[in-house]
């Protein structure tokens, strides 16, 4: 089969799937509601309190209580979004290249596939999809969640979930709400206005409970408008449970509750992990004096026996758990995520697709030439069930005439060695000649009076999963400690601390490295001038969560960072040189949101020499987030971007350079020209605990098109190998009314010589308006594919909900009469058609 007519037929496949699936949801939700209840009234009569409250909180990571007695079981989780975690399983791709492919018939296969996996192993729920915003473009776990536009956010959401779902096995949609950044999760409070609460952060969740009817959701760590996430009322309850009608249950990330009483009473239906802190014993507790009705307990219990009974655990003919897995057909679904999402965005003179027969040797450089699996770093990481690095995919593919060369050319420091006691005086009380005061607190936030104080000679620890001391806990406290720091030498030094979990660290008062996430032992350090015999006060403050427990201050004299000099003479005897450059774990995941956009170490300086010495030059980025290219933008003939995409994205890279497949991934992010410029900066990363969302609705593409701030490459961006033509929008009826739908149409031509799909963007601009409102907005997309020469028909349909804005004081979305734009284009910065019509009441 060529590969077109095999895309052809895969696609045909996907899309009936596609209609399969949908009406065995359909059948199913309808199959639902009566008997279910009938069945959850009959088992919670034949319960003990006991026993429901034993339903409302993990057993231990990743399952929860089943009552034998009754044959209820154990719900067993797993992590998600790239895939099944904690399992051999196929890596699908990171969240962030699933929205880049704007393929929704794709995205829902890919949920199936990942829901059949879960049964293979047994699972129930999956822990995903991520659907936080990725307002901040240094954001530790954007490469999770799909895109700053919340559109094509809860697209992406609902496609995913129906496709897990079609399996029997719950999503869980994460992280409930305004996780949209790592620094400080636990504790941060995020203070966002009621508009753009409503008009951005929750959009998505909303399309995923009301679109894809997910079954349970994930109570972020955060505090919003100054609640915990786990303990908001407005949230849990008014919002998701009455206003939007969510059947299901809302379990809180791991370690995120913070209360029995308050947490229960505002909608936290499930305590994880187990053993629960704050329910079982407690809530048996506050249930007995009064503090918690009983009918409360039922209410939570109830919403998770629904789900159970949905995922067809109650049923005495219950499907079976594990299915044997299709490893080919996952693997044709990840390639195809791999080939759509990879984003072209420089090739200049047509330099891509390179030509096999004029290319006789290839240098690979950079630290992922080689390297078979990229991601961010923290608890969505999974275990591939193949994986191959860039050079072994470009070896498989060439043959032996093309001189294949990887030099990895930039290593990163991870460690600098620990200060000295010799270099640490402490405060005159102490009566000791070297170290630091450390103060230890049973509570994670130096509250009140220490435990213990004593001298200590470094800040140099690894306390394992015990304590500092019999007198503080092993988990859940934290320390301080002071002192002066004095250099042997003057000159420029880095200094940084390196914790598990957070640190930060104080110079004369000042706060000069903030590491204060929880996550794994991660070195965050800054530049710093010292004079030699001259003291500087330090403080570091430490908060340890759960399991091991380490800190370190750390430092070494800071020389400029240096690539391989072999690159050089590698890429100048190359016929051309692939850069394989960017992130992975550990500069972005988990509990770390990284501390510049500026790509890591040697890697600038990498790109620049190399363009120098040769001129077919390709940066091949990975990274699920933005980076600053103004050192070496101009200078490079072809950028392309990959994200993290997959365990068979090194054979897409390949195909994709050779001309086998036309690049046609788009950007779900902005890519700013500096960090500074985007609209985030001014208020990252807040003060006193509280991170204000001051760019309000204006998040992403929203802020630089209404502000006119050119950015380095638009949301919706990327190029192909060939050329679209838009033509005959037409729009009826001319003037709308309320309950009609606008139709819009257009015509699609590819003029290239090569076949290839465009993502054709449609979205909204309001001309008059009351409020302050976006420029415009996403409101429709649609992948097509056309043969050289090929028409095709594309249509939309726009109804009132696209035309609204949220009214805060009338609390309701709004559509006010007037005129509106509908701009259709290939990307928000290359609107190819424009059309006008009338909104009237
Ligand atoms: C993360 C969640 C994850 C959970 C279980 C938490 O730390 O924030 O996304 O699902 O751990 O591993």
């Amino acid at each position: 089969m060529s590969r077109s007519s095999f895309k052809l037929v895969a696609s045909i496949s996907v899309a009936l799937i596609f209609l399969v699936m949908q009406s065995i949801d359909h059948f199913s939700a309808q199959r639902d509601s009566s008997s279910i209840d009938l069945k959850i009234d009959s088992l919670l009569s034949k319960m003990t309190l006991r026993e429901k409250i034993s339903l409302l909180s993990g057993k231990d990571g990743m399952s929860t209580h089943g009552i034998p007695r009754l044959h209820i079981p154990p719900l067993e989780m797993a992590n998600g979004p790239l895939g099944v975690g904690g399992e051999p399983a196929t890596y699908f791709g990171a969240g962030i290249s699933f929205a880049a492919t704007w393929d929704t018939a794709l995205i829902r296969a890919v949920g199936q596939a990942v829901g059949e996996e879960a049964r293979h192993y047994g699972k129930n729920i999956i822990l995903g999809p991520c659907v936080t915003i990725q307002r901040l473009p240094i954001g530790g776990r954007n490469f999770e969640s799909y895109s700053e536009d919340p559109f094509l956010s809860g697209q992406m959401a609902a496609a995913w979930i129906s496709g897990v779902q079609s399996q029997r096995i719950a999503a869980c949609v994460k992280h409930f709400v305004c996780n949209d950044q790592e620094f400080q999760r636990n504790d941060v409070n995020v203070v966002v206005d009621e508009r753009a609460l409503r008009e951005i952060y929750l959009r998505p969740f909303r399309a995923a409970i009301q679109k894809a009817h997910a079954l349970t959701v994930m109570a972020a760590y955060n505090r919003v408008n100054g609640f915990y996430a786990t303990a908001n009322h407005y949230l849990l309850t008014d919002i998701l449970k009455k206003e939007w009608g969510f059947p299901g249950f809302i379990m809180s990330d791991w370690d995120a509750t913070h209360s029995t009483v308050g947490a229960v009473l505002a909608g936290l239906d499930m305590e994880m992990p187990g053993p629960p802190h704050f329910f079982g014993d407690s809530l048996a507790a506050a249930v007995k004096d009064g503090r918690v009705p009983a009918t409360v307990i039922d209410e939570h219990a109830r919403r998770i026996l629904r789900v159970m009974a949905r995922l067809g655990m109650l049923d005495e003919n219950a499907p079976p758990t594990s299915l044997p897995l299709d490893t080919l057909g996952h693997r044709k679904l990840a390639r195809k995520v791999a080939d759509e999402s990879i984003v072209l965005l420089k090739n200049q003179n047509h330099l891509l697709p390179l030509n096999r027969a004029k290319i006789k040797s290839l240098a690979l450089i950079g630290p992922w030439a080689e390297e078979t699996y990229l991601a961010g770093g923290g608890s969505s990481s999974i275990t591939p069930l193949r994986s191959q690095s860039v050079a072994q995919a470009f070896r498989k593919k060439l043959d032996s005439r093309i001189q294949i060369i990887p030099l990895k050319a930039v290593t990163f420091v991870q460690d600098y060695p620990a200060v000295q006691s010799r270099f640490l005086l402490p405060p005159k009380e102490m009566k000791g000649l070297y170290g630091v005061k450390g103060e230890y607190f049973n509570n994670l936030h130096l509250k009140g009076k220490p435990v213990i104080t004593r001298l200590d000679s470094a800040i140099n620890f690894d306390w394992g999963k015990g304590s500092p001391d019999k007198a503080v806990q092993p988990d859940r406290f934290s320390a301080r400690w002071t002192g002066k720091l004095t250099a042997p030498k003057t000159g420029f030094y880095r200094l940084g601390v390196k914790s598990n979990d957070g640190s930060r660290l104080f110079v004369n008062g000042k706060l000069f490295v903030n590491n204060w996430g929880n996550h794994d032992f991660q070195l965050r350090s800054k530049r710093i001038f010292l004079e030699k015999g001259k003291p500087i006060a330090i403080e570091v403050e430490y908060f340890e969560v759960g399991n091991v427990a380490s800190v370190r201050l750390e430092w070494k004299p800071d020389e400029e960072e240096a690539f391989d000099p072999r690159a050089l003479t590698l890429a100048r005897q190359s016929d051309a040189a692939i850069l394989c450059v960017g992130l992975n774990h550990q500069f972005e995941g988990e509990g770390l949101d990284r501390a510049s956009m500026e790509l890591p170490g040697a890697q600038n300086k990498l790109i620049r020499e190399v363009a120098r010495v040769q001129k077919n030059t390709i940066v091949l980025l990975f990274g699920g987030t933005p980076v600053t290219m103004r050192d070496w933008v101009d200078s490079v003939p072809v950028i392309l971007d990959a994200f993290y995409p997959g365990q068979e994205g090194a054979a897409a890279i390949a195909d994709i350079i050779f001309g086998e497949v036309s690049p046609s991934g788009k950007l779900p992010v902005t890519f700013p020209k500096a960090y500074e410029d985007n609209p985030t900066f001014p208020f990252f990363p807040g003060a006193n605990d509280q991170l204000e969302y001051g760019e309000k609705i204006l998040v992403g593409y929203r802020y630089y098109d209404t502000k006119n701030v050119k950015p380095l490459f638009p949301f919706g961006f990327g190029l192909s190998y060939t050329h679209f033509a838009y033509s005959d929008l037409k729009l009826s009826p001319s003037i709308l009314h309320p309950g009609e739908k606008l139709c819009v149409q257009l015509k699609l031509r590819n003029t290239g010589t090569v076949a290839g799909d465009e993502i054709v963007q449609l979205f909204i601009h309001d001309e008059k308006f009351s409020m302050p409102r976006e420029q415009k907005a996403l409101k429709g997309f649609r992948r097509v594919h056309l043969e050289p020469g090929e028409i095709r028909v594309v249509s939309f349909e726009i109804g009132q909900k696209d035309l609204a804005f949220y009214d805060v004081s009338g609390k309701k979305w709004v559509t006010e009469p007037g005129w509106f734009q509908v701009l259709v284009g290939s990307s928000s910065r290359d609107i190819r058609l424009k059309g006008r019509f009338l909104w009237e009441k």
